[in-house]
């Protein structure tokens, strides 16, 4: 059995809200490549009771996947981080070691890192980015991009502080925080990396379409009807590309069942059949 244990193959995604969840679809589908045989729910938590949901539920489970808005408390409750993990200040995966311990790691910022440069052919080393958004997935991502080898990291958000708080952790010169308002004089970027929940939201976020030009990649972490009006303005803006998220949450799931697992699926056969169903 998986971590030398006797218990079922048991794994959830906790979320709130959650039924919208492909992650259930996804490592149902891993595990059938892989010929393991797991148990994979969606577990709607309110905030109020995620932590003791959580614990509930891996008390007798292998792990857990985490998603909005509870990454924060998963980190939390913890009783070992990655390195991950603890740079983004949140966790997307919850795994129950063999003696009951919890540990906490963070994909996401890995699973983007896999989708840009392997699917999307969108090299990093030298690459300027601009980061929109300094909340949670932002903070999962940005440290990736910069172990990439990216040139130049531009983190602007809504809220100036928390973007120059980002700043001020990633600890390097080659990241710098800009004003919402000053977006029009940035000039353009090789990638765009749209983090901030506005599109899921169905909230306008006005953006300047000398952003892009035609080596542009515009690159929206959500999937489905939350990324159309980022892609959209990408591609007005005459981007090169325009690439939603569900490349990056198949990566993560990798990421995420290669640590429970020990063996890291083949992603492209499952992200053709969800971007089928799209
Ligand atoms: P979060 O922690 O709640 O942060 C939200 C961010 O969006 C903040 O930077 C916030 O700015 C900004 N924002 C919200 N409304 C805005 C608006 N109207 N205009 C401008 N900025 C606005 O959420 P998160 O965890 O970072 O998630 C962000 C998005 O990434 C979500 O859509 C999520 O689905 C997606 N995501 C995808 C994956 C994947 O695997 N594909 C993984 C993780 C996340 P303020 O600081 O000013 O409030």
């Amino acid at each position: 059995m998986p971590h030398g244990t006797d218990l079922p193959a048991r794994y959830a995604v906790f979320g709130h809200p959650i039924s919208h969840s492909l992650s259930p679809a996804i490592h149902r589908l891993f595990g059938a490549q892989c010929g393991i045989a797991l148990e994979y729910v969606a577990i709607d938590a309110p905030p109020v009771s995620f932590e003791a949901d959580a614990r509930r539920f891996l008390a007798d489970a292998h792990g857990a996947n985490v998603s909005l808005p509870h990454k924060a408390a998963a980190f939390a409750l913890a009783d070992e981080r990655s390195a991950a993990a603890i740079r983004a200040g949140s966790a997307n995966v919850l795994t129950r070691r063999p003696d009951g311990r919890l540990a906490a790691d963070n994909t996401d910022g890995s699973g983007l890192v896999r989708d840009l440069t392997e699917r999307q052919q969108c090299p990093l080393q030298g690459c300027r980015v601009l980061l929109l958004g300094a909340g949670g997935a932002a903070r999962g991502v940005a440290w990736e991009l910069l172990d990439a080898g990216v040139a130049e990291l531009t983190i602007v958000n809504r809220t100036a502080d928390t973007a120059a708080a980002l700043v001020g952790a990633l600890g390097v010169t080659r990241a710098r925080a800009r004003y919402w308002q000053d977006l029009a004089e940035l000039g353009s970027f090789d990638l765009i990396v749209h983090a901030t929940s506005a599109g899921v939201l169905g909230q306008p976020l006005p953006l300047p379409h000398g952003l892009a030009d035609a080596q542009t990649v515009g690159y929206d972490l959500s999937y489905g009807h939350g990324a159309q009006s980022f892609l959209r303005w990408a591609r007005a803006a005459g981007a090169r590309a325009a690439c939603d998220g569900l490349g990056m949450l198949v990566e993560q799931a990798a990421d995420a069942f290669a640590l429970w697992h020990g063996r890291r699926p083949a992603t492209d056969p499952v992200y053709a059949r969800l971007r089928a169903e799209q």
